[in-house]
């Protein structure tokens, strides 16, 4: 009997030293880091019954019993039935993501499709178009193989706090199932946000490199501007935002004879906040928008306090010491955390900021650049930036001299002032988070998320500070002021200058690669300007 019990005892002893050696994932030594994309917002979002929330009949029937209401406003003029109206569609709405005035919510809301299982076990990616996240996911399969591309996903209306948790969590499993110690984050849109609330929160211990990918990490000015208080709707900056939608470009010389249609409805919408402007707030924007804690998130650090004194004078208690804590913890020190990562030798960081894209112009800020979505001067960290439409000027300097020139070729960016202006990419005329397999777009975030060292700007001659997103190819490439080679000789002489007037003349067609060669202004068009400007080179006049 001893001797069975013996033998039993060291079998039983051999499996608990041999046990936990083969329950570990084995490590994996690909050298790349597996990739985490941190999405944005606007993922479905189910109720407790697992319906979604923002589906088209919801919206429907939020709207529908309004209907009355609003055809009184249209015969009576009468701005209060038109708020009660506003109120309680939007109630209707987000009532099942709402919050009550002290971080309390009654309703369960989840995301259907959360898991740290890697892409290429959920997605399918035999279709042609699997979406833009999931194309950059695709190209990361592609180049890195199985276990390597992950998507993290939350509810976009939940504390960030709880979500940097679960991300934390989520790294955690990835680093498991890829056999890897640290993970590349790729930190798109709102995803920024719940990245820098993440670092502020665990560090970046498990994290070998962090792309902040047009996101909004420094806030988004449109609801900061919302959050104290100065909503204003512009007119023709809505005509040039439908005119990018419709023809992929801010030009909106087309739709300049509905501009005046645009100016009427923006003046309505703007009587209609100097006349109920206050009951909005208390009634719509504060319980909905103030309430909901992600969207403290949004606010771009130096509007906390006039959004907070705005937004919260009715808020409880815990509401309150939830926005200063994440103000003092995370949003007061984003520029501290980024300079300290890039002087880090534990953490590569980058930052990818697109620019010449009209944003919804719902507030005073509604000239700012942008990439369609978030305010330049906020997805680049804080670069000085120039309104649509305009330049920095001829007299500009650039306003921090670190021996590098910092301004772009168009003279609209000016990078130096960023929080980190040697790993700070500025592309022009590319969409927010919108990524192609064949445009040069995921190559260059793939080289970004692969990277083993701090590379700066001067890196990669292929990817420059700044970069120029060409919509006709597609592709992604070097902006550099043209060299006025239309016939790709080598030199730029009168022959060319003759083919740019005659492309302008409509008898001669430039090829597209080399109309980018002969755009000597880099307005992103080809005129008799530039062929003027390779006239003066010729001559030496220039
Ligand atoms: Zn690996």
């Amino acid at each position: 009997m001893k001797k069975i019990l013996s033998i039993v005892m060291s079998v039983i002893l051999i499996f608990t030293v041999l046990v936990p050696a083969f329950a570990a994932e084995k490590k994996c030594d690909c050298g790349n880091a597996p990739v985490v994309q941190v999405r944005g917002i606007g993922e479905t979002l189910y109720d407790g019954e697992g319906n979604p929330v923002f589906s088209a009949g919801n919206i429907i029937a939020g709207i529908l019993p309004v209907i009355p209401q609003l055809a009184q406003f249209l015969i009576t003029m009468d701005t209060d039935v038109l708020v009660d109206a506003l109120g309680t569609a939007v109630k209707a709405i987000f009532g099942p993501v709402s919050y009550d005035n002290n971080l309390n919510r009654e309703s369960v809301v989840t995301v259907k499709n959360y898991t740290s299982d890697p892409v290429e076990t959920y997605v399918d990616f035999t279709k042609e178009d699997v979406g833009s996240e999931y194309t950059l996911g695709k190209a990361v399969h592609q180049e890195l193989g199985d276990k390597h591309s992950y998507l993290f996903i939350y509810d976009w209306t939940a504390n960030p706090f709880d979500i940097a948790k679960d991300l934390n969590q989520f790294i955690k499993e990835v680093k498991e199932k890829s056999g890897h110690d640290k993970v590349a984050l790729c930190a798109e849109s709102m995803g920024g946000c719940m990245t820098n609330t993440y670092l502020a929160l665990y560090g970046y211990e498990d994290v070998q490199t962090v792309v902040m990918a047009n996101s909004a990490f420094n806030g988004l000015e449109m609801l900061g501007q919302l959050f104290i208080g100065n909503p204003q709707i512009d007119g023709p900056a809505l005509g040039g935002l439908i005119a990018q939608s419709i023809y992929g470009n801010a030009e909106y010389a087309s739709l300049i004879p509905y501009i005046s249609i645009f100016r009427y409805l923006a003046n309505l919408a703007n009587r209609l906040f100097e006349v109920a402007g206050d009951r909005i707030y208390e009634e719509v924007l504060i319980p909905v928008f103030g309430y909901l804690p992600s969207f403290w998130c949004f606010i771009p650090e130096y509007h906390f306090e006039e959004a907070m004194a705005k937004m919260l004078p009715d808020a409880g208690p815990e509401l309150k010491a939830f926005v200063n804590e994440y103000y003092e913890k995370v949003a007061s020190k984003t520029t501290d955390r980024v300079k300290e990562m890039v002087e880090s030798e534990d953490i590569n960081y980058f930052c990818v900021s697109n620019y010449n894209k009209f944003i919804a112009p719902v507030t005073k800020t509604s000239r700012w650049n942008s990439d369609g979505v978030i305010e330049t001067y906020n997805t680049s960290g804080f670069a000085t930036v120039a309104d649509m439409g305009e330049t920095l000027g001829a007299d500009y300097i650039q306003a921090v001299n670190n021996g590098k020139n910092m301004i772009s070729p168009d003279n609209i960016v000016d990078v130096s002032t960023a929080q980190a202006p040697m790993q700070t990419w500025m592309t022009k005329n590319w969409g927010h988070i919108a990524y192609r397999l064949d445009d040069g777009t995921c190559e260059f975030y793939l080289w970004l998320l692969t990277a083993d060292e701090q590379y700066t700007v001067e890196s990669n001659p292929q990817y420059p500070q700044f970069m120029y997103y060409n919509t006709e190819i597609p592709q992604l490439m070097p902006f550099t002021c043209g060299n006025g080679d239309v016939t790709g000789d080598g030199k730029a002489t009168a022959v060319d200058a003759g083919l740019i007037l005659k492309a302008v003349a409509g008898v001669y067609c430039v090829p597209e690669e080399n109309f980018i060669n002969a755009d000597m202004n880099c307005d992103g068009k080809l005129t008799a300007t530039d062929a003027r400007i390779i006239l003066k080179q010729v001559a030496g006049l220039l």
